[in-house]
């Protein structure tokens, strides 16, 4: 989205069993206005498919392969941004975001399994898309609709070899 950058910092990934969700992760984020994705962890399958999907629909995201959490939270702070985590025991989404919306730089945490301790504290707000648990990639994805209030839905993908002509039914592509 014009004029902020976010990130998202994806903590807990295990190769073995979470690519699929991780990967979606990264596409949410992408189709929904974020400028990529830090993965504190080594899969690079993961990364390969979000690159595959970014070259082929457009825009520019980044994908960064087995980043240190720690490291990728204090360089992020030091630069000027805030921290988001995303977590059912913070602060309910409703009650926070026009705190949080003003921030131009803003990284946002989503975890896998139970997330270490330290980043509730490290984080600078801890968020929570309802009280219930459900999962990072809706989490996230309403966290981003909240925070750009529904414009990322009208993001263009510049450089795009596909393109979806939106139908009222059937399906309509421009590109090879
Ligand atoms: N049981 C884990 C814990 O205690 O942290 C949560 C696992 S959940 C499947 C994975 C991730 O989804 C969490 O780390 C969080 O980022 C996100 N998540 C799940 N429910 C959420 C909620 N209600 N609000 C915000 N984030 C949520």
């Amino acid at each position: 989205m014009p004029g902020k950058e976010v990130a998202i910092l994806r903590i807990g990934h295990r190769p073995e069993r979470d690519q699929r969700v991780t990967t979606h992760v990264g596409l949410t984020a992408r189709a929904l206005g974020a400028k990529g994705m830090y993965l504190a962890a080594s899969d690079k399958g993961v990364v390969e498919s979000i690159a595959d999907v970014a070259g082929r629909w457009g825009g520019e995201f980044f994908c960064e392969n087995d980043v240190k959490w720690r490291s990728c939270i204090k360089a992020w702070k030091a630069d000027g941004g805030v921290v988001v985590h995303l977590t059912m025991y913070g602060l309910n989404l409703p009650d926070v975001i026009g705190d949080i919306r003003p921030h131009d730089k803003i990284l946002v945490i989503v975890g896998a399994e139970k997330v270490p301790g330290d980043i509730y504290g490290l984080a600078d707000y801890n968020v929570a898309v309802t009280g219930q648990p459900h999962s990072e990639i809706s989490s996230l994805a309403l966290f981003l609709d909240h925070l750009f209030s529904g414009a990322e839905l009208k993001n263009e993908f510049p450089g795009a070899q596909i393109r979806i002509i939106p139908s009222k039914a059937g399906k309509q592509t421009e590109g090879p």
